[in-house]
């Protein structure tokens, strides 16, 4: 499916958020990185996918009635064999169940397992009145507790990103803190810019929401998308 089609048919079935390997497959088109991943029905179809991406991998799971998947038990990560891959199938399943209640299940996501880095946050929105604006951030805890955003009218070019990406906190750990590598700056300005042209480019996103990115010593990767869409 291509990204128009994808965009279309989410409008025509009046869903108002994008499911994340959909989401992926819009980055896809404007060269935005995410991790290998495949979306599965079946338990049997799952165990195949996590076989075919090679462990570790990471299972998450797709329903529009969890938006926030870990609050649910809906992420697995550092999953290393079959066997602890079936396990952790039934387990989220489980989980979903208790926390959620009997929500419907589109499927899951099987996703290959990123290497530790930085996370931080990059994300977007067309404002009422400046039209669209990135914004980028420290991730998890801090961007909600510090307030460590900044933002930019887009589209932007990368000098503009590096600017953006040096006003905040964030940036003192990307440099590198207590030994750890530095972040590959360039290739999170990058992505920064690509999140403006896909927000400016198409007029059906809403919002869109890359948390966390993956900022690593060399690439940035989104390992989390959402996407809100007009009808
Ligand atoms: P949520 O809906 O809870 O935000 P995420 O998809 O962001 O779910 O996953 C929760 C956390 O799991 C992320 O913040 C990240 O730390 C970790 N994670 C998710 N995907 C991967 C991956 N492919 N590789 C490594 N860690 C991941
Ligand atoms: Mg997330």
């Amino acid at each position: 499916m291509g990204y128009r089609e994808i965009i279309e048919n989410a409008i025509a079935a009046g869903r108002e958020v994008l499911p994340e390997h959909e989401a992926y497959q819009l980055c896809e088109e404007f060269g935005i990185a995410y991790p290998p991943t495949r979306f599965a029905t079946t338990r049997e179809d799952a165990v195949e996918a996590a076989e075919s991406l090679g462990y570790p991998v990471v299972l998450k799971v797709v329903s529009a009635a969890v938006v926030h998947k870990s609050d649910a038990g809906g992420v697995i990560v550092g999953i290393a064999s079959q066997s602890e891959f079936k396990d952790a199938y039934d387990l989220l399943f489980a989980n979903v169940k208790e926390k959620a209640g009997d929500v419907p299940v589109d499927g899951v996501l099987v996703q290959k397992a990123m290497p530790k880095a930085a996370e931080v946050v990059v994300g977007g929105l067309k404002d009422d009145l400046f039209g669209p604006v990135v914004m980028f951030g420290s991730g998890g805890i801090l961007v909600e507790i510090f307030k460590d955003v900044s933002f930019r009218l887009a589209p932007l070019d990368r000098d503009e990103a590096m600017r953006q990406i040096k006003e905040t906190k964030a940036y003192e750990i990307l440099k590198g803190v207590r030994g750890a590598p530095p972040s590959d700056l360039d290739a999170l300005a990058d992505l920064i810019v690509k999140a403006g042209k896909l927000l400016s480019t198409l007029p059906e996103i809403r919002e869109l929401d890359f948390n966390p990115v993956f900022a690593g010593s060399d690439g940035a990767v989104v390992v989390d998308a959402r996407m809100v869409i007009r009808g």
